[in-house]
């Protein structure tokens, strides 16, 4: 930290993504991307915007905001386009938190709600899941704070019904209920079909995972039209430039080929299924997980010994430290080869340490 950095960070600790080493080729099941390439369309359209790189990008994303709300069947002012959902996060805990709007969320969840949280000076607080990593929905009722919900979870992969989450809602509504669905699409019911009816609502959603575009950066949150307005504020104070021609360009061609990506999220599906079930006859147990990851741990392994093992032998997941969790490991679902490759080394390791 230099000398000059600003006191006002003094309790910042920042996010550690997902690790992405280039010392060897590995079978990355450690970051939750799409084993799958981009759509073709996506592809040349990105090429086309390439050719128009030194115009500025529309901050409109006029285009995408289109094509989107027609297959989502929303109104224009009812989405924004981000940076990857991680900038729409932000802007809502710019735009919905401070000290008469404090910040709740699980304790176990997405990592980056606490950073979020400490970078925008908001006071949070961490809400214990069950002994089962479920959520209670009563600790959310009524609370009057800004909640912060991924659905499905992450690390766990667990739902939360829609009916419960509008029972979070109508309990609170002088605060925002924020539904982050990174991973909705590999199979849980998304909220966002309640945003007409709760001016409270808003979800966020992302091209990251499903779409297979992690590295072109596009989320979005789609909320009622004065919650939009709102983010609209923070985006245009801050950067209106925040998703580029490319990304724009990309996000269009995923749309026009919504089919590839509803494909490629049945495949996934199915290859969850194979990789829990394989797991079990392994001996792992695991949280019903509905997103493209498995979050396992084994009884006679150690978590964090099971990742580094993998690690060497070529094969990435990822551990977290925090005590609740550490002796799980959450696997992301690849290809049948992918999960082929981490089974048998799996098996190797257990063979070794037996
Ligand atoms: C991956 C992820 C995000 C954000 O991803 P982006 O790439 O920024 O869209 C948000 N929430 C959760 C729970 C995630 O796992």
């Amino acid at each position: 930290m230099s000398r000059f950095f600003s006191q006002k960070y003094n309790h910042l600790e920042a996010y550690t993504p997902g690790e992405q080493p280039k010392d060897m080729q590995y079978v990355k099941l450690n970051t939750n991307e799409s084993p799958f390439p981009p759509s073709e369309k996506a592809l040349k359209y990105a090429a086309q915007a390439a050719e128009r790189l030194q115009l500025y990008c529309d901050p409109d994303c006029t285009v995408l905001t289109r094509e989107f709300c027609k297959l989502y069947g929303l109104e224009k002012d009812e989405v924004l386009f981000t940076n990857g959902s991680d900038d729409a996060l932000n802007f809502a805990f710019m735009a919905f938190c401070d000290d008469d709007h404090p910040a709740a969320f699980p304790d176990i969840t997405y990592g980056f709600y606490p950073v979020f949280a400490a970078l925008n000076r908001v006071p949070y607080t961490e809400i214990p899941l069950k002994e089962d990593f479920t959520i209670n929905v009563d600790d959310y009722c009524g609370i009057n704070k800004t909640v912060f919900i991924a659905n499905p979870n992450a690390p766990t992969g667990i739902p939360l019904s829609l009916s419960d989450i509008e029972k979070i809602l109508k309990t609170n509504p002088d605060n925002v209920v924020i539904v982050d669905e990174a991973y909705v699409d590999f199979g849980t019911d998304s909220a966002v079909g309640l945003i007409h009816t709760y001016d409270n609502l808003l979800v966020t959603q992302t091209f990251s995972k499903s779409r297979s575009l992690a590295g072109g950066r596009l989320g979005m949150a789609m909320g009622n039209r004065s919650l939009i307005q709102d983010l609209n504020t923070i985006k245009y104070s801050t950067n209106p430039y925040n998703v580029n021609s490319m990304t724009q360009a990309a996000g269009v061609g995923t749309i026009l080929d919504d089919d590839y990506a509803k494909k490629n999220c049945a495949t996934i599906a199915e290859n969850r299924a194979y990789l829990t079930a394989e797991l079990e006859k392994l001996g792992f147990v695991h949280t019903p997980s509905t997103a493209n990851f498995v979050f396992a741990k084994h009884p006679e392994l150690d978590g964090g010994g099971l990742y580094a093992a993998l690690k060497e032998r070529g094969v990435l997941i990822r551990h977290f430290t925090k005590e609740r969790i550490k002796d799980y490991n959450r696997i992301t679902v690849g290809t049948k080869e992918q999960i082929d490759i981490l089974l048998k080394t799996i098996r190797e390791i257990m063979e070794e340490t037996a």
